[in-house]
């Protein structure tokens, strides 16, 4: 059974894995392209966008795709829904890893926004030195705020328009929660913004914020099309499609 695994997250990678090596599966692993040099998955991998949701279902079709595994960023909505309506369209299964969100502890001063111009807008209203952690395709949104001063995180430099004031600090995760406190510290950090995400990789600025005390302007996650099987591990990934892939075997040798 082929398998094709929408990925660019640390699961995907593991899934690829567990899926290919431990259950014997056919797995075609997809990125973006967005990374210049992204950690690669083992196994098949095929990079770059599709063509929208015609382009999918053409490349499912002569893929001989039979199962759709979406492991990509909860941020990623646009691939998901392209992902259910091609599936859909050709009564392909398709399984989502939705990794769970963050949840506030005691001492955590979270402000939830809808969106990256909310988060913009409440960050420069709270305070005037900003740290971003939104990845590089959502800073345009920051560009237009000309007082605070913002140390933008992200892996490859961003290309949208920047804020005036600014430094762009290159890094990839994970991060520790003493190297996250330093950071805060270092730059006098007074509001952290984040993209719910979700998983360990990234939680240290969480906890780095409630050790210094500072807010969090914490970005909601997209919505996703209704209707999709939703699971929240690797594990249950893991399961669903060997479960599947053991209905499909012995259905087929029943027809033969
Ligand atoms: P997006 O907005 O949902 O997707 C935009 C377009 O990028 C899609 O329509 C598709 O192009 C292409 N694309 C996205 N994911 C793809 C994949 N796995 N394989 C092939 N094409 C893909 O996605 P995004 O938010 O830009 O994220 C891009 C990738 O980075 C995803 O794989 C995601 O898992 C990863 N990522 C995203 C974030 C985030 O915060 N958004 C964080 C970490 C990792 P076509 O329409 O041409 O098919």
């Amino acid at each position: 059974m082929r398998i094709l695994l929408l990925g660019g997250t640390g699961e995907a990678r593991k899934l690829a894995h567990t899926l290919a090596v431990e259950r014997g599966l056919e797995i075609v692993s997809s990125l973006a392209g967005r990374v210049s040099d992204p950690v690669r998955p083992g196994g098949t991998v095929r990079v770059g966008g599709f063509g929208g949701v015609e382009g999918l279902r053409n490349w499912l079709v002569g893929n001989g795709i039979e199962l759709i595994v979406d492991a990509t960023h909860p941020f990623a909505a646009t691939m998901t829904a392209h992902a259910a309506q091609a599936g859909a369209e050709l009564g392909l299964p398709m399984v989502r890893l939705n990794r769970p969100g963050w949840v506030p502890g005691p001492g955590d001063h979270w402000l939830r926004v809808p969106d990256l111009a909310a988060a913009a807008r409440v960050s420069a209203a709270t305070g005037d030195r900003i740290l971003l952690t939104i990845g590089r395709q959502g800073v345009g949104a920051f560009a237009g705020y000309t007082r605070p001063w913002y140390l933008i995180r992200a892996i490859d430099p961003p290309e949208a328009a920047l804020p005036p004031r600014h430094e762009i600090l290159l890094a990839r995760g994970p991060f520790t929660v003493e190297s996250e406190n330093a950071l805060l510290a270092r730059h006098r950090i007074e509001v952290l913004v984040t993209k719910d995400s979700g998983g360990a990789a990234t939680a240290a600025k969480l906890v780095a914020a409630r050790d210094t005390g500072i807010p969090v302007v914490m970005v909601d996650r997209p919505p996703v099309p209704p209707g999709l099987v939703e699971v929240t591990s690797v594990g249950a990934v893991r399961e669903w499609v060997t479960g599947y892939a053991a209905l499909h075997r012995d259905q087929n040798s029943e027809r033969g």
